[in-house]
């Protein structure tokens, strides 16, 4: 059988492709000279799966999606506290290229708009690098999520630069506030060669699924940047990543994204998939009016907003059943899937609604793939106040998705490996 979803994508390009509105960016010449009818669209599921249609492997400049890759690095390499001293977090609900600061500190709202990104590229790397080896940094960063050499286009950049009178504005105002602490021009050429490397839509679908996969490259198992970080640049993608379209985009896909003047766009979508499209012209917002169109259609068809997520919870008690006879007869409380809070208050209010009489307990985790830190917590506590009102409590856990259980003072717990075990040692 061939797989449908090749196949559904080539339909969605299809739906879209008539529209011939907008046009390519023309204040970077090289771009105005791109073939306006380019169009593609992958999808990279976070296990590395890839399916694409149209034009995916057209090399093309990433320009402002380069952005939140940049600024995972400058967490990943300085820090949090040095970057949000320098780059605030809120959306500032204008174009791309607004020349705006935060009164008085001099911060740029966002690391989304051409000031936060320029004082991003500037935060990228270790504090004493000089430009040469900052920029080889943040090409290494952008290939690492990628998994693959990525490269600059000269053309676009040499373009871009006789033009950048925009950038330079911004980035000495950034020097007169001291976000910036370097020559300002050497700055802006950095960031311009940032937004110069060469990707191909199939690329950006893979560096949106590292991010959607919690920062580890979903084909070579590489971790790009720690966790912690793609909360960050993904909390700021959905509130700052599309400028002033922002609400519109929350509202109507519903995903984490990134658009470039070029024509690309991203969106991650934590645990799940990372999309990518091209096609050059755009909109008022600077973003691609047909990959607007492929987000909206595609996240609509798929069921891919974020805020519409299905209810793990209720699944996740999948039984309770009674084992063995006699004194040896014990409660199986069989769990699955991916637990977190709602799903571990589910439990906690099971166990106290079954009130077990029998002694033996037998908390069965072989069908839970995944447990956060508070379920974990949570389903630790459980076995604390079952062990203090008399009962035997065992974790059926083959896969030790709770190593080392520690259910803390007056708890205590056996892990096993089956339902059969428990029943044995309880002398069934
Ligand atoms: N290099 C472009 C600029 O600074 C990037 C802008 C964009 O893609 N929105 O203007």
């Amino acid at each position: 059988m061939r797989s449908p979803i090749p196949d559904y994508l080539a339909e969605a390009c299809g739906a879209v492709e008539p529209d011939g509105s907008g046009a390519p960016a023309d204040y970077i010449p090289e771009l105005a000279a791109a073939d306006p009818e380019r169009l593609g669209v992958a999808f990279a599921m976070v296990d590395g799966a890839v399916y694409a249609a149209g034009d995916v492997d057209q090399a093309f400049s990433i320009q402002s999606i380069s952005k939140p890759f940049a600024y995972a690095l400058a967490l990943a390499d300085r820090g949090f506290g040095a970057v949000l001293d320098r780059i605030g977090v809120e959306p500032s609900g204008e174009a791309f290229n607004e020349i705006s600061l935060e009164p008085g500190t001099g911060r740029p709202l966002n690391p989304m708009i051409n000031a936060g990104a320029i004082a991003t590229h500037a935060l990228t790397g270790t504090e004493r690098m000089g430009p040469g080896a900052r920029l080889q940094r943040v090409i290494e960063g952008l290939s690492a999520f990628a998994g693959r050499t990525l490269e600059t286009d000269e053309s676009v950049y040499t373009s871009e630069m006789a033009h950048a009178h925009r950038n330079f504005a911004i980035a000495h105002m950034l020097r007169t506030h001291d976000i910036l602490t370097e020559d300002p021009e050497t700055v802006v050429e950095g960031y311009t060669r940032q937004c110069s490397v060469l990707v191909t839509v199939r690329d950006l679908a893979v560096m949106a699924a590292t991010l959607a996969n919690n920062g580890v490259h979903p084909v070579s198992g590489q971790r790009v940047v720690p966790g912690p970080v793609v909360r960050q640049v993904l909390s700021v993608m959905s509130t700052c990543g599309m400028y002033d379209a922002a609400g519109d985009w929350a509202t109507q896909v519903g995903i984490p994204a990134k658009s470039g003047v070029a024509g690309g766009l991203i969106g991650s979508l934590p645990g799940q998939v990372g999309i990518a499209t091209f096609s050059p012209r755009l909109d008022s917002h600077g973003n691609s009016v047909r990959g607007v169109s492929l987000f909206e259609r595609l996240s609509s068809d798929m069921g891919l907003h974020l805020m519409e997520v299905p209810a793990p919870a209720r699944a996740v008690v999948r039984g309770t059943r009674v084992v063995g006879t006699g004194a040896a007869a014990g409660r199986v409380v069989e769990l699955q899937g991916a637990i977190r809070f709602a799903g571990a208050e589910r439990f906690v209010r099971e166990i106290v609604s079954i009130a077990p009489s029998e002694r033996g307990v037998a908390l069965e985790l072989t069908h839970v793939h995944s447990i956060d830190d508070v379920a974990r917590r949570m389903l630790l506590e459980v076995v604390r106040r079952l062990t203090l009102d008399g009962h035997e409590v065992y974790l059926v856990d083959p896969e030790a998705v709770v190593p080392d259980p520690d259910p803390g003072d007056g708890g205590r717990v056996v892990t096993v490996h089956t339902v059969e075990e428990f029943v044995h040692r309880r002398g069934g």
